[in-house]
């Protein structure tokens, strides 16, 4: 059986809209909180959410204490074994920009003229700054006003998980096993996994929809640690200090002049090659206090360069008469590890993204997402394209016709594990 729904202009409506009415709800999380969610828009957002799917038809609607929200759309195969499969998307949009009063505009059928912001003016997105839009020229754009994110990261994932849960709730003619739905707070500020219940989520495996470009399927992160580097040295009056004072903040600036010279760093570095991240200091001349992301796709490679790291600071407070303390704390893993062992999860994807009619693209995610902290806590999660360009940034845009391609891709998931079993 095959399907060539986003064809549809009817569906490529009916997803527009549903993406148009969920960015104008604010769902900024609060790193400075510690419930979860950490905002109660969250929490509001997410119920309403609930309320949706309860509306389509959706079994088992629940929202738990911390938000999260899942859902069943029932098998509709007679076969025995089909496994059940989920999809996954974060509500929450990233607090580096201004997530309240967003104005989307919708650019319909895109001439490939330049995409004025009205509320910033002379801010634009032009083709020729932005290669992802030279294969949008006719599609319906949806930008911001200027002065916000757009929120396409999640809420195309959102949109396009709804969307699809309608359409197959509405298809029970279209054979597919148990498919498990999730809405999830906070993965802005990295917490988004921290009460995802895999056990009761109860599937096989599970897809987020949270990438950019039509057609790419993303299983492999970065590992991460990170990595503070304390310096103490010694304070005393500076008038009188000649012999005795040791000062961290002259042992830090050393120490980051230093690595900068043995290791990778982030404007140095792309596709598979990982860095070592100073990116934040508190500083004095008592104590000096260096945070460092460690980042590779190579779990055995951060231990390497952070050896290094600690061999240059020990060196450095040895010479000047300091002392120093190093602390590292493990953030994610590369979910390769996990998938390389469920091969049948990532074939599937790519199967069901050449049956939606488009190329397979596969690219290292240069970070993190909630899947690869779900894929080590049992429950094996690649990424799926979502239609997010820009992210974090003003110049934020999606696609209705690719949205309208993450739903195809979704429905011919569902179909490629039923004729799996
Ligand atoms: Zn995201």
């Amino acid at each position: 059986m095959t399907y060539k729904l986003s064809n549809n202009a009817i569906r490529i409506s009916g997803i527009l809209d549903r993406f148009l009415r969920y960015v104008t709800v604010d769902t900024t999380p609060d790193e400075t909180s510690r419930s979860t969610p950490s905002s109660e828009r969250q929490r509001i957002f997410l119920a309403r959410l609930a309320g949706e799917l309860s509306t389509l038809g959706a079994a088992d609607v629940t929202q738990d204490e911390h938000g999260y929200v899942m859902a069943t759309i029932p098998a509709t195969s007679s076969r025995q074994g089909v496994p059940a499969i989920g999809f996954i998307a974060h509500v929450d949009t990233s607090p580096e920009m201004p997530g309240t009063g967003v104005r989307p505009i919708v650019h319909r059928a895109w001439d490939g003229q330049d995409l004025m912001l009205p509320d910033a003016p002379g801010v634009a997105l032009r083709l020729a700054e932005q290669p992802e839009l030279r294969s949008q020229v006719g599609h319906d754009l949806v930008t911001a006003s200027g002065t916000t994110l757009l929120g396409a990261d999640d809420k195309a994932g959102v949109a396009e998980i709804m969307s699809a849960a309608e359409y197959l709730l509405a298809h029970p003619e279209i054979p597919h096993g148990r498919v498990r739905v999730a809405f999830t707070p906070d993965e802005e500020i990295g917490r988004g996994a921290d009460h995802f219940d895999v056990e009761r989520f109860g599937a096989a495996c599970a897809y987020t929809l949270d990438g950019g470009e039509c057609g790419e399927l993303e299983v492999e992160s970065f590992s991460a640690d990170a990595m503070t580097v304390t310096f103490h040295g010694f304070n005393t009056h500076p008038g009188y200090a000649k012999g005795k004072m040791v000062n961290a903040i002259g042992m830090a600036s050393a120490f980051v002049d230093a690595l900068a010279a043995r290791v990778p760093t982030p404007e140095r570095t792309d596709g598979y090659e990982g860095f070592l991240h100073v990116h934040a200091m508190d500083s004095s001349v008592e104590r000096t206090s260096v945070r460092l992301l460690v980042r590779d796709f190579v779990t055995a490679t951060l231990k390497e360069r952070e050896d290094v790291a600690e061999r240059i600071a020990r060196e450095i407070a040895s010479r000047e008469g300091g002392r120093v303390e190093i602390r590292i704390d493990s953030q994610y893993r590369n979910m390769r590890e996990v998938l390389e062992q469920h091969p049948t999860v990532v074939e599937n994807a790519a199967e069901a993204i050449r049956r939606a009619g488009l190329d397979l693209r596969r690219r290292p995610i240069r970070g993190g997402t909630d899947g690869s902290r779900l894929s080590f806590m049992g429950l094996p999660t690649p990424n799926l394209f979502a239609g997010e360009h820009n992210i974090h940034s003003r110049l934020e845009w999606t696609s209705a016709q690719d949205m309208a391609r993450a739903v195809d891709v979704i429905v011919h998931l569902c179909r490629v594990w039923e004729e799996g079993a």
